[in-house]
């Protein structure tokens, strides 16, 4: 909190070296190395000089939230000891693009790919047919819309009004009762010139944002263009 409340009040050099000390151990097993060195009688051991502070909020969400996905997927294959029986978690939310491209971003819940339950779907590890794929939806849901063709160099903006405010999902319970978990659109990570800014939306729909190279948060946003990354939650 502490951290939150410096960083409301403007960035200085500061609040970025603060930002690289909670974000550093995150990256460090992942980022590129040099090559390991090995010539006779020579070892090198590899170090990272350089660490690029500059990463696509989905990538970022990845890392923070392995443990609180959008989705938790059971797996369940009857082949006796199969590591075909397992538990996936999902960071973000499968929605097709395609449909999001030809329709706008108003066309979420059509966009939605989800199917809280399949029956016999291959299993890679026992190459048998049975697998159930059960998915259970966490009480938020993150989804990366940076969307684009291949020939488009920049996402697609929108305005914050335009975008779904509400989305249901169907979910199968394993006796077969169906529940209908409903998402409530409560903020979006909009990007320009290689900084976000934070786009929250209250219980009463009024947009504010939240962005470090200002003073203060603004609220005449809704009619904002962004270039948006959504996310709902319960
Ligand atoms: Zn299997």
């Amino acid at each position: 909190m502490r951290y939150r409340s410096k960083i409301v009040s403007g960035s200085t050099a500061d609040t970025y070296e603060r930002r690289l000390n909670i974000l550093y151990p995150i990256y460090k097993n992942t980022e590129i190395k040099q090559k390991k060195i090995e010539k006779e009688n020579h070892i090198a051991l590899p170090i990272s000089r350089t660490i690029i502070c500059q990463d696509n909020v989905s990538s970022l969400w990845t890392r923070l939230f392995t443990n609180e996905p959008s989705i938790f997927e059971k797996n369940s294959c009857p082949t006796r000891n199969c590591k075909g029986n397992n538990i996936i978690n999902i960071t973000n939310f499968p929605i097709n693009y395609a449909t999001v491209i030809k329709y706008g971003f108003s066309s979420l819940q059509k966009a939605v790919e989800f199917d809280s339950v399949i029956y016999n779907m291959p299993c890679k590890y026992c190459h048998g047919k049975k697998r159930t794929r059960r998915q259970k939806p966490n009480v938020y849901i993150y989804i990366e819309l940076d969307v684009k063709t291949p020939e488009e160099t920049m996402g697609r903006k929108c305005k914050l009004r335009d975008l779904q405010t509400y989305l249901t999902l169907p979910v199968i319970d394993e006796d077969d009762n169906v529940h209908h978990f409903r998402y409530r659109l409560s903020g979006v990570a909009g990007y320009t010139n290689n900084h976000y800014i934070a786009y929250c939306r209250r219980l009463s729909g009024a947009w504010i944002s939240y962005d470090d190279t200002t003073k203060k948060p603004n609220s005449e946003v809704s009619s904002c263009e962004v270039l948006p990354h959504g996310k709902f939650k319960d």
